[in-house]
């Protein structure tokens, strides 16, 4: 059962006479309980294209339905969604009880019920107790889960999260993303969830549609995303990627460049080696070192090391070997050959 279908849809923005073409022509069915993922660039379209499902922006072109039903003109208001932004957007002067009830009391929902659900909502986001208290008596993370706590009172039938943990710090970010998961799951409500951070998107995701200059790349589970990306862009954009398009590809009929994730890449003897070259930066990441080796015809490839396994990094400036099993290599059938060689 498809919860959220956009078929063509397109938006153009007027910007000082010249059309910026900020969603363009994007087909995506998202299903029913499903964790959806838009992810991509700043200024890709993500956020225009979440404003259109909301309601809170007209598509150009295309048509937008929700659980079957076609919403392309309906108002926010009357669409069975909702939206949590990223600034939160909590009434300052009211309680956070009230603030979580606002939808109910709009509704003309009788105070008694509105406090118990209210409370049952604050319950539901682990924060009981604090109804009492004024938006800016919490925290940062208190407040991101109170926009939550009042988007859900509604309970809309897609949850719409723009960048929403975007001004936590990475500790409590990484905590709200396992909280989000676990509520969804609970709930079983359809999240459309917007970010930037790649990391977040491939831990949290059933599916993610990755977006590029208005266009949506390739929609896919996060694995097979990372295995198997189909365009350059979106093997550079999920995770770490050596692009390659000289002799390795052309060893591959038919292949535009081939990507080898750098944690693929091993070192080893001169004997057998698929490419030789000089290590020219090493960075230390903690669980890895990140070596930035250049082959032949300039091209650099980077390989990741386990700490684990390897102590030490050799010094920059040696020749290295490095290795590959077969089918660590990926196929990349299309490729705008722009751009570096590794990134
Ligand atoms: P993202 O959320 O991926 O960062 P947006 O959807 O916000 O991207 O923006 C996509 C493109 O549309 C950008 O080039 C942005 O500058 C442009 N844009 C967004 N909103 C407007 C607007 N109201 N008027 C003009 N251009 C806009
Ligand atoms: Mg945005």
């Amino acid at each position: 059962m498809t919860a959220v279908r956009l078929a063509g849809v397109s938006c153009v923005f007027d910007a000082g006479g010249k059309p910026v073409r900020a969603v363009d022509g994007v087909d995506l069915a998202i299903e029913r309980g499903e964790f959806f993922t838009l992810l991509g660039p700043s200024g890709s379209g993500k956020t225009t294209c979440l404003r259109m499902i909301g309601g809170f922006q007209l598509p150009t072109a295309g048509s937008i339905e929700i659980d079957g039903e076609d919403v392309s003109r309906r108002p926010p208001f009357q669409r069975p969604v909702n939206t949590v932004f990223q600034d939160y957007a909590l009434f300052p002067h009211m309680t956070i009880a009230q603030n979580v009830a606002y939808a109910l009391m709009v509704r003309g929902v009788d105070a008694a019920t509105r406090i118990r659900r209210a409370n049952e909502l604050l319950e539901l986001v682990r924060l009981p107790g604090v109804g009492e208290r004024r938006p800016a008596q919490l925290s940062g993370g208190q407040r991101q889960r109170v926009a939550l706590a009042r988007a859900l009172i509604s309970e809309p039938k897609v949850l719409l999260l723009d960048e929403p943990l975007g001004a936590l710090d990475l500790k409590l970010r990484e905590q709200m993303q396992s909280e989000l998961k676990r509520l969804q799951r609970q709930l079983g409500i359809t999240f459309v969830f917007v970010t930037h951070d790649q990391h977040e998107a491939l831990s949290m995701s059933d599916r993610i549609g990755i977006f590029n200059q208005g266009k949506l790349e390739q929609v896919a589970a996060p694995a097979e995303l990372y295995g198997r990306p189909r365009t350059r862009f979106v093997a550079e954009f999920v995770g770490s990627a050596n692009v390659m398009h000289g002799e390795i590809a052309r060893a591959h009929a038919g292949a535009a460049a081939v990507m080898i994730r750098p944690e693929r890449v091993r070192l080893g003897e001169a004997a057998g080696a698929r490419a030789s070259g000089t290590l020219a930066e090493v960075q230390y990441f903690g669980a890895f070192w990140r070596l930035a080796v250049e082959v032949a015809g300039g091209e650099r490839l980077i390989a990741d090391l386990p700490v684990a396994l390897h102590h030490s990094a050799p010094e920059p400036g040696h020749r290295l070997h490095l290795h590959w099993d077969e089918d660590a290599v990926h196929v990349i059938a299309q490729s705008d050959e722009s751009g570096g060689g590794t990134a």
